[in-house]
């Protein structure tokens, strides 16, 4: 198997194919703190792309309630656990943030014997397990349900004691796909354009490699046409196609993303080298939030496909549970967004504010408006400056398509429309 560079990982990592990458790479950020798991991102897909016969237990945008959650049921446990027992030296990061375990790719090279093994370790949900997509919504973990001491003070940070918190998830359409390494035809494929994954319905013979080889099980089979599908990332948006979105043709986000209440969702574009690193552009919102400040982590990155799908963490959960699901960046990542500096505080506006790609903002300075103090959780005090900066946001054609205050404007309503809404 070729080497190939994992920047998630800290370490190269084998892969079936050679390395090759995109010129853009599409990306998301998801801020955990914020998701109310209304699921109208769910239904946003569900109505664009997945409403047909055979398609009925195909959720490419899914919402499930940590920990216990998820679709199909137990998906990571599940690998996490074959995994563990793959890998007799434990799945663990070193102290400078390498990863130290075996991939999903590794851990099957390692237990094949001869060719025709699995190219990635994984698993072909049960029909039971796909039934049910939203199962254990809303159920927390942890605490003492005692009388005298309910819900063991459950809302004490940094951690709760109770706690549980909504994940949402697409494809991550990832830079090492396990669907497209575990494809027998060659039937999937990382477009140049834009690093969206897709399967070729022509080329699928419905073997359903991928939905075993996928590790956020993503890829989703497809009875009545005997073939896979999975998220096509909205492409046709993407290519700037929705002139309701962009009159000249600019970039725009996804459905799910359009359509998100809570506000949680930052889709961009980022141009890639060719050795495959994201270009160094701290004024792109995403290679901010996720290469500069690295306050937006990968999901499972010890799963090694390099997802291009990022998390704010939740800041009220055990440690050890983000740890292990988000890498070892949580403490810094949480600690940051504790308390945003003046341009993290700016950034973090443009979530939800345009529906085209935003691929670079800039920040008009404005007066101080507050001060507040802060506990980080780490245990250290900090002061939180406020500046009513304004954040500007710009399309891939620079065309201004945001501007937007710290400090929301206020409106007094006109006397006779007092008791109305
Ligand atoms: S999340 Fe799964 S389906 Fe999507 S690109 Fe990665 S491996 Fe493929
Ligand atoms: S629409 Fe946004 S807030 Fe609602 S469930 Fe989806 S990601 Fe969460």
């Amino acid at each position: 198997m070729p080497n190939v560079k994992n920047w998630q990982l800290g370490r190269d990592m084998s892969y079936p194919y050679d390395e090759e990458h995109p010129k853009w790479q599409f990306a998301f950020v998801f801020n955990t703190n914020r998701c109310i798991g209304c699921q109208t991102c769910t239904m946003a897909c569900r109505s664009t792309w997945t409403f047909s016969k055979g398609q009925e237990m195909m959720w490419w945008n899914n919402v499930e309630s940590k920990p216990y959650g998820g679709y199909p049921l137990n998906w990571d446990a599940r690998l996490l656990g074959m995994l563990e027992a793959a890998n007799p030296h434990g799945q663990v990061w070193n102290d400078k943030g390498k990863f130290e375990g075996m991939t999903i790719f590794e851990a099957a090279k390692a237990r094949a014997k001869g060719p025709g093994g699995q190219e990635a370790l994984g698993y072909l949900p049960s029909d039971d397990d796909w039934r049910s997509p939203n199962t254990w919504e809303d159920t927390p973990t942890g605490g003492s349900f005692k009388k005298k001491d309910q819900y063991g003070g459950s809302a004490q940070l940094p951690e709760h004691s109770v706690w549980f918190f909504h994940l949402a998830r697409i494809c991550n359409h990832c830079t090492y796909p396990g669907c497209l390494a575990s494809c027998p035809r060659k039937a999937i494929y990382k477009r140049d354009e834009d690093g969206i994954v897709l399967i070729d319905q022509k080329r699928c013979r419905g073997y359903r490699k991928c939905v075993e080889g996928c590790p956020y099980k993503k890829a989703y089979y497809r009875p009545t046409t005997r073939t896979s599908e999975k998220c096509v990332g909205c492409f046709p948006r993407v290519e700037g196609k929705d002139k309701n979105i962009s009159p000249t043709g600019q970039p725009a986000e996804t459905r799910c993303m359009s359509a998100c209440v809570g506000k949680i969702r930052l889709q961009g574009l980022v141009e890639v080298g060719e050795d495959g690193t994201w270009a160094k552009a701290p004024e792109n919102p995403m290679a901010f939030l996720v290469r500069e400040r690295q306050v937006a982590l990968p999901l499972y990155p010890q799963f090694g496909t390099e997802p291009n799908g990022f998390y704010i963490p939740p800041r009220w959960v055990p440690r050890n549970y983000l740890v292990q699901m988000f890498g070892p960046g949580v403490e810094s990542a949480l600690e940051q967004y504790s308390c945003p500096d003046r341009e993290l505080l700016a950034v973090l506006q443009l979530f939800r504010a345009s529906r085209q790609i935003i691929f670079q903002f800039k920040i008009e300075k404005g007066p101080k408006v507050a001060e507040v103090e802060v506990t980080l959780p780490s245990g250290k005090s900090a002061t939180q400056q406020i500046f009513n900066d304004t954040v500007l946001g710009y399309n891939k054609a620079g065309e201004e398509v945001v501007r937007i205050t710290i400090e929301e404007p206020t409106f007094e309503r006109d006397d006779s429309h007092v008791n109305s809404i």
